[in-house]
């Protein structure tokens, strides 16, 4: 490892049961919390029986915040981005959102999901798609055209506004989706996998152009993955889960300069350090499972 990465490394073990790694003493002060996640578990009935897909997480997310979930394969990331979405419903515990209106509200489109597969509207065109949430807010037909017009912008699709969705590539659809969901104004964008399917140069380029446009819109990003390396380069803080049943096992927060270079042996070290983790605690998961 490193030198510079050893002697900033600070391992704390923090008084709950999960311990929380800090790389750097935090770049900017903390902001304020936008979500709680309070002793939330979540159980499935199935064929093979009762599965307890989440066990006890605690979880604060803070405003403009960008957390990167990480675990393998099954321990329950997708259910708790839907529980946070309200798609599905916790067994304990409380996840609270503090919303910027005042009061607060049900509206549609307050917490949206950015899936691995983009759920496009195939018969609509890209623009047409982008503004289709906007429609059942009520808003105008000129005004969303325009607010369409803007995001496509920022994803750097206005070119293709006129196409029809078969007309992408995978990345590209991936970035309707993402103008889609950004044009809602979402107070917290929740991105479930969003790259897995695509080649990593796609991936790697589609992670930078994310890391740009939260760096302009300062939303609150929470996003899914079982790549470390994609964690690392986006996240302000990766959160390890292990599964069977899931839980969190190690926070890292890592305040390093952005936007963050491929290059950076900080962070190669970081990606070391996670993905060991990761390793060691399926490892040990498994020696549980066969005694
Ligand atoms: P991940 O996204 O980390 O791969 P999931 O959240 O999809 O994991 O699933 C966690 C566990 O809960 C898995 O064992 C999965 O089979 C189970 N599970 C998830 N959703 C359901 C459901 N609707 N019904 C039954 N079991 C489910
Ligand atoms: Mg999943």
């Amino acid at each position: 490892m490193a030198k510079s990465l050893q002697t900033v490394m600070n391992l704390q073990m923090d008084e709950r049961d999960h311990k929380r790694v800090t790389a750097f003493p935090s770049l900017r002060p903390k902001a304020a919390p936008k979500l709680e996640i309070k002793n939330v578990s979540k159980s499935f009935t199935s064929g093979e029986g009762r599965i307890c897909a989440l066990s006890d997480i605690n979880l604060t997310i803070h405003d403009g915040e960008f957390t990167c979930l990480v675990g393998p394969s099954g321990c329950g990331k997708s259910t708790l981005l839907h529980l946070i979405a309200e798609l599905e419903t916790a067994d304990q515990g409380e996840i609270k959102l503090h919303s910027r209106k005042e009061e607060p509200t049900k509206e549609r489109g307050e917490r949206l999901i950015v899936f691995q597969e983009s759920a496009l509207f195939p018969w609509l065109t890209v623009v047409e798609n982008v503004a289709f949430g906007l429609k059942l807010k009520g808003i105008e037909y000129k005004e969303r055209v325009e607010m369409a017009m803007e995001y496509l912008n920022l994803v750097r699709l206005a070119k293709f506004a006129q196409c029809f969705i078969h007309e992408l590539s995978g990345g590209m659809k991936q970035r309707v989706a993402l103008a889609r969901a950004l044009v809602m104004n979402p107070e917290l964008l929740l991105m479930d996998e969003p790259f897995a399917a695509l080649d990593i140069q796609t991936r790697e380029n589609l992670g930078r152009e994310l890391e740009e446009i939260w760096r302009k819109t300062g939303k609150t990003i929470i996003f899914v993955t079982h790549n470390v390396e994609e964690a690392v380069n986006l996240g302000d803080r990766v959160v390890l889960f292990s599964g069977r049943p899931g839980t969190v096992r190690q926070e890292y927060q890592l305040a390093v300069d952005r936007p963050r270079q491929k290059e950076n042996p900080l962070l190669k070290d970081l990606i070391n350090v996670i993905s060991n983790d990761f390793k060691r605690f399926s490892e040990s998961l498994i020696n549980e499972a066969i005694g």
